[in-house]
């Protein structure tokens, strides 16, 4: 049994007070304990801050990317011990702006994933083709691809520790979203990936979807067998939109 997890990607947005004031309202209006984890991913910056507001909730807290390195000469970057240290227990990786905007590759998003696990921190990687990718019928070769290089860097086992999102990259950001059948077709074929290896990872393993998921798209979508909850851009900097998301999943919980 898969709990829902709700994650808010905040993305480059906020101020230290109208973040505060964000995780506050998320904080007034979460589901019942059990029913949705519920996290969310702010700015580096304001990690520490809204740590000590999530202290004694059960809101959980993750980093939107982290460095491939745990210490050295890598100006600008923050490693995944220093998330540890400031309460993160997860961190995205291999966001489609990081991969598209910032040139990450499949081989630097595998070393961060690795970087994450051996600092303790949850990877959430995400993986999603591109709208061309998916017009020219590529869509699972995509996926496929940039599932494979987490596993043949680290192993199956991995995943046990760890959150796949499937984030279509057209349907970020843009108000467009994958049918609730397209989405499924996916991410059933991420848990069959998986399976071939092992069955009870495969099962275990919690998908996320994003890409434009809001109020009025989410139960829809989360009703599907293998999404497992969202990763929600947009909709998490309006915190009623955000928590109405959260409603509907815990009601498939
Ligand atoms: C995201 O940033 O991961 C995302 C899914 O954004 P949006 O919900 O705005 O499409």
């Amino acid at each position: 049994m898969r709990t829902p997890l709700v994650a808010g990607n905040w993305k480059l947005n906020g101020s230290r007070p109208a973040n505060a004031q964000l995780v506050d309202a998320v904080l007034a209006g979460v589901p019942a304990a059990g029913k949705c984890r519920v996290m969310v991913c702010p700015p580096y910056v304001y990690l520490a801050d809204i740590a000590q507001r999530l202290q004694g909730t059960s809101v959980e807290l993750a980093a939107q990317d982290v460095a491939e390195q745990p210490d050295g000469a890598f100006t600008g970057e923050v490693s995944a011990a220093m998330l540890a240290e400031l309460g993160c227990t997860h961190t995205l990786i291999g966001h489609s702006e990081r991969r598209t905007l910032f040139g990450e590759t499949d081989n630097v998003t595998a070393g961060k994933f690795i970087a994450a696990q051996e600092a303790g921190l949850i990877p959430i990687l995400c993986v999603g083709e591109t709208l061309s990718e998916r017009e020219a019928g590529q869509t699972q070769a995509v996926v496929d691809r940039q599932l494979a290089a987490v596993l043949d860097a680290s192993s199956v086992h991995a995943l046990a520790t760890a959150v796949v999102a499937y984030e279509p990259v057209w349907a970020i950001g843009t108000g467009l979203t994958a049918t609730p059948e397209q989405a499924q077709a996916v991410h059933s074929a991420i848990r069959s990936r998986v399976a071939a290896a092992d069955a009870k990872i495969a099962e275990n393993l919690i998908i996320l979807y994003g890409g434009s998921m809001k109020p009025g798209n989410a139960a829809e979508l989360l009703a599907m067998p293998d999404i497992d909850g969202g990763l929600i851009g947009g909709a998490s900097l309006v915190a009623e939109d955000f928590l109405a998301i959260c409603a509907a999943a815990a009601g498939t919980a």
